[in-house]
């Protein structure tokens, strides 16, 4: 296992000085796996106020109640190191009441969550692997360090990491800890809402969101209860091979891991079983769901905290699934108007998506939606205008006319409109004269 010198210097350090030190957790896990760790974390056996003097000048009291010091190193990196530690009693499901410092590394490595994440490996190349993390990191496996209804039971996040590792990682639950995140999931409405996005953000983007989400339902169910009608709903349509729940997660599989595009997958038709009706030839009909969907949405991603700028992408893309896909010049352009080429991309995936997790009959689509891309990849290489920063006129060149306060957007809305629609070519002059003429007029 290869060290970064960055990480390689922060351990040489702390051990010179007398302690032990050791990197752990996810960098551990990801190494092993041969995947490029997001962050390094070192674990150690010195006070957090012994590394504190030890890197004095780099080193930053980032978490001091839980033995936390992040330290500077290298020209813009830097490492968490925290003292060994053991957690004290929980309370409410959540966090430990108290943390101690140990000088143990087995301790430490024990009050972790999944085996996987409860290895260390130090500056000799020595891996500390009291758990067998490694072997299941080999055999795939997802396993609790001890016992999984008391690890949930201590902290009910975990549940949901659980579903996150499985997804992102490819690996399979232990049969305990699969049953024992069922059996605990509700103690997930004691968990932070923030909390609970951040992971289930991660889990979504996940290679095997769709299987992890489909084995628990329920658990998801705990703090979205909106998704739990979708399951078996039968759809009676001949365009449908899914229930909506299953449909939605093959969409979600089918899209890119973008975490918009994938919320809006999974909740693209949470709209349906609301809007259902038969029929009298016995067919089903969904009329209006898109806008169920989109309400439903808005509420749950509110309800979770996630920012607004999320939201309302998540939403719009969830708004517009439901909407024929723009196959002229001009609707190209009213919808990068309304989006911007970034979202009207996401929107492009959402609907290839949502179309192939329909029945295999009806995937015409897609030719659709390949000629909606050629259209837009033309309309992009030859810089056509859908924004107002791309018009050919501004604001000034407004008030140059006479035009004051508020009559002067509503006035390069108008152009910009005359101009994605096709009415005006996007000139200075053109634009102009289009605009006293409308004036005098
Ligand atoms: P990544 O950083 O790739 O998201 P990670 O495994 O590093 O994954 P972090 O949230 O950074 O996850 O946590 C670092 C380590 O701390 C974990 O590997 C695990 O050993 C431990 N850990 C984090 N959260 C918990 C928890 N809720 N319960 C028990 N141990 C935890
Ligand atoms: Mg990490």
């Amino acid at each position: 296992m290869e060290l970064p010198k960055f990480v390689a210097n922060v351990l040489k350090h702390l051990e010179e000085a007398g302690h032990e030190a050791w990197c752990v957790g996810g960098c551990v896990r990801d190494s092993l796996m041969g995947r490029e760790p997001g962050d390094w974390d070192v674990t150690t056996s010195a006070l957090p106020e012994e590394t504190m003097a030890i890197f004095k000048g780099r080193a930053f009291p980032t978490g001091l109640r839980h033995g936390t010091v992040t330290v500077r190193s290298g020209a813009d990196t830097s490492v968490e190191v925290t003292t060994y530690r053991v957690d004290g009693v929980y309370r409410d499901h959540r966090r430990p009441e108290s943390v101690s410092f140990t000088r143990s590394l087995e301790e430490d490595l024990a009050r972790r969550d999944f085996t996987v994440n409860a290895m260390a490996f130090n500056i000799q190349g020595e891996l500390r692997d009291p758990f067998g993390g490694r072997q299941d990191l080999t055999d795939g496996v997802l396993r609790c360090v001890g016992d999984p209804d008391r690890r949930f039971q201590e902290d009910a996040l975990r549940i949901l990491r659980g579903m996150r590792f499985a997804a992102v990682l490819g690996l399979d639950e232990e049969y305990e800890t699969d049953c024992a995140m069922d059996r605990n999931a509700g103690l997930l409405r004691d968990i932070a809402p923030e909390r609970i996005q951040i992971e289930l953000t991660k889990l979504l983007c996940g290679k095997n969101a769709g299987w992890v989400l489909e084995n628990h339902p329920q658990i998801v169910g705990v703090f979205w209860p909106e998704i739990l009608p979708m399951i078996d709903f039968d759809q009676r349509n001949v365009h449908h091979c899914h229930d909506v729940w299953r449909h939605s997660l093959a969409a979600l599989m089918n899209t890119p891991p973008f975490p918009e595009l994938r919320t809006a997958a999974l909740l693209h038709d949470i709209g349906k079983p609301a809007s259902f009706t038969l029929d009298e030839n016995g067919v089903g009909h969904f009329y209006g769901h898109g806008k169920v969907s989109t309400a439903l949405a808005d509420d749950m991603l509110r309800r979770l905290k996630f920012s607004n700028a999320f939201r309302e992408r998540t939403v719009r893309l969830i708004e517009w699934h439901d909407r024929e896909i723009p196959r002229t010049d001009k609707g190209v352009r009213r919808a990068l108007r309304a989006l911007g080429e970034e979202e009207l991309r996401l929107l492009l995936d959402l609907k290839r998506a949502d179309n192939l997790a329909q029945a295999s009959a009806y995937h015409g689509r897609q030719a659709e939606i390949q000629l909606a891309e050629e259209i837009l990849d033309r309309l992009i290489e030859e810089d056509a205008c859908f924004s107002l920063k791309q018009l050919a006129v501004n604001g000034e060149d407004l008030k140059a006319l006479g035009l004051k306060g508020p009559a002067i957007g509503r006035a390069l809305e108008r152009l910009l409109n005359l101009v994605v629609d096709g009415g005006l070519l996007n000139e200075r002059d053109v634009l102009l004269e289009a605009l006293q003429k409308k004036e005098s007029g």
